[in-house]
C-alpha cells in the first residue's frame, strides 16, 4: 500500500474512518487539537467547514501529529500519516450551515436558561460579562435550543456556499476533497454549485455527496450522478440518517442504518457512508449485521492519550476548554456523549460493489 494513499486504500477495504468536525464549527483551538488527535489515531480523513482560518487550523493539527508520528506509534497509535483534508459546502437551506442567534435584553430575568444546559458545544453562556449569547464559533446549527426557549426567542441564520468563494478556497489552498450537502429538494440548485466546483475536479482525491432520506432520495442520487459523471475520483454517498442526532441516544443508529441500507441496496456506483445518528452503538450494530470489516488496530491506552495531548500543547496553543481535549479518544473508544454529535469517528460500510465510473 503506497503511504500516500492510504485513505484510498482504507475506502476500499471498508475501514474508512472520518473526523466530521461539522460544516459550521469555528472553534480554531478545538478543530487543532481535534485534527491533531485524530491524525495521531489514523484517521484517513479530516472533513471541516469551507473556512480558511477553520481549514488552516485543521492543517495545523495535522503537522503538529506529523511531528509526534515517532512517539505516537511506539506507544501504539495508529497513525497511517496525513488524512485527506475535506471541505463541506452546501447548495441550498441546510441545518450543518445555520447559526443560532437571540437578543438576550429579551429574556425574562427568571428565565431557567434551557437554552443554556441543552446546547451540546457549550455554545450559549455569559461570553460578554452579564451578557447571555451564543458563541458563534462553537455553534454548528443543531437546533437543540430552538424549542426549548419559552419565549421562542432563538432564531437561526443559514448561509449558503457561493461559487466565486469555492473557486477561490480550491485555487488557494490545498484541498484533498470536498463534500456537498444537498437534498432532494434542491434538485434546482445543486447544477449552479456543481458549474462552480467541476473546473477543479481534477485536483480532488475524493468527492463525497450528504444528502437526508425522502421518498424520492435513490432518484434524485441517480441524477447526481448522471450530472457529476464522468468522476475523476473516488465517489462516497454519505447518508445522513438523522442529521446531528448521534449523542440523542441509541435509536438513532438505527435510522443512520437503515438509510444506508437502502442506498446499498439502489446499487449506485461509489462507496456508502453512514452520517447523522451514528454514535457509539453503530459500529457494534454494523459488525453483529455482518456490514463491517474488523478494524484490527490496537488501540493505546487512555493515559498514553493524555500523555501524547499534553505534549502537543507545545507544538500548538490550545486555549479552549480543557474539557474538549478529554473528551477525544481514539478510534474504538467510547467517545464521550456529551460531545458525540459533532467530532466523532464514523464508520463506513464496506462497498458491496467496486467503484465504478460512468454508471
Ligand atoms: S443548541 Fe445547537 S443551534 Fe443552539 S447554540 Fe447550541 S450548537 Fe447552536
Ligand atoms: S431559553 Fe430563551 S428566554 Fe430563556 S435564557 Fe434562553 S434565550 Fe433567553
Amino acid at each position: 500500500m503506497s503511504h500516500l494513499y492510504y485513505p484510498l486504500h482504507s475506502l476500499k477495504e471498508g475501514n474508512w474512518f472520518k473526523l466530521i468536525c461539522g460544516a459550521s464549527f469555528q472553534d480554531l483551538p478545538a478543530i487543532r487539537s481535534l485534527a491533531l488527535a485524530y491524525t495521531l489515531a489514523g484517521a484517513d480523513c479530516i472533513d471541516v467547514g469551507a473556512d480558511r482560518a477553520v481549514i488552516t487550523a485543521a492543517k495545523e493539527g495535522i503537522a503538529a501529529a506529523r511531528i509526534l508520528e515517532r512517539e505516537a506509534k511506539a506507544k501504539g497509535f495508529t497513525y497511517k500519516g496525513s488524512p485527506w483534508l475535506m471541505v463541506s459546502l452546501n447548495d441550498g437551506e441546510d441545518p450543518h450551515f445555520r447559526k443560532a442567534e437571540f437578543d438576550s435584553t429579551q429574556c425574562p430575568s427568571d428565565c431557567p436558561r434551557p437554552c443554556e444546559t441543552i446546547c451540546p458545544a457549550d455554545a450559549i453562556a455569559f461570553w460578554e460579562m452579564d451578557k447571555l449569547g451564543v458563541l458563534d464559533s462553537r455553534c454548528y446549527g443543531c437546533g437543540r435550543c430552538l424549542p426549548v426557549c419559552p419565549s421562542q426567542l432563538i432564531v437561526t441564520r443559514s448561509y449558503v456556499s457561493t461559487p466565486n468563494a469555492i473557486a477561490s478556497l480550491l485555487q488557494d489552498l490545498e484541498i484533498d476533497a470536498i463534500e456537498i450537502h444537498t437534498k432532494v429538494e434542491h434538485r434546482e440548485d445543486f447544477p449552479r454549485l456543481w458549474k462552480a466546483i467541476a473546473p477543479w475536479c481534477d485536483r480532488l482525491k475524493l468527492l463525497a455527496i450528504s444528502c437526508p432520506d425522502h421518498p424520492e432520495l435513490i432518484d434524485y442520487l441517480h441524477y447526481l450522478y448522471e450530472l457529476i459523471s464522468p468522476l475523476p475520483c473516488p465517489l462516497i454517498w454519505q447518508t445522513d440518517g438523522r442529521p446531528m442526532s448521534g449523542d440523542i441516544g441509541k435509536g438513532t443508529t438505527k435510522a443512520a442504518i437503515g438509510l444506508a441500507q437502502k442506498v446499498l441496496d439502489a446499487r449506485l456506483p461509489g462507496y456508502v457512508q453512514l452520517a447523522g445518528g451514528t454514535n457509539f452503538h453503530t459500529v457494534s450494530k454494523l459488525r453483529s449485521m455482518g456490514l463491517l470489516g474488523t478494524f484490527g488496530v490496537q488501540n493505546p491506552s487512555p493515559s498514553q492519550n493524555v500523555d501524547l495531548l499534553q505534549k502537543s500543547k507545545n507544538l500548538i496553543p490550545i486555549k479552549g476548554k480543557p474539557s474538549l481535549e478529554k473528551r477525544v479518544r481514539v478510534k474504538g473508544e467510547k467517545i464521550d456523549e456529551n460531545f458525540s454529535h459533532s467530532p466523532y469517528p464514523f464508520p463506513l460500510y464496506p462497498p458491496r460493489s467496486p467503484l465504478t465510473k460512468g454508471g
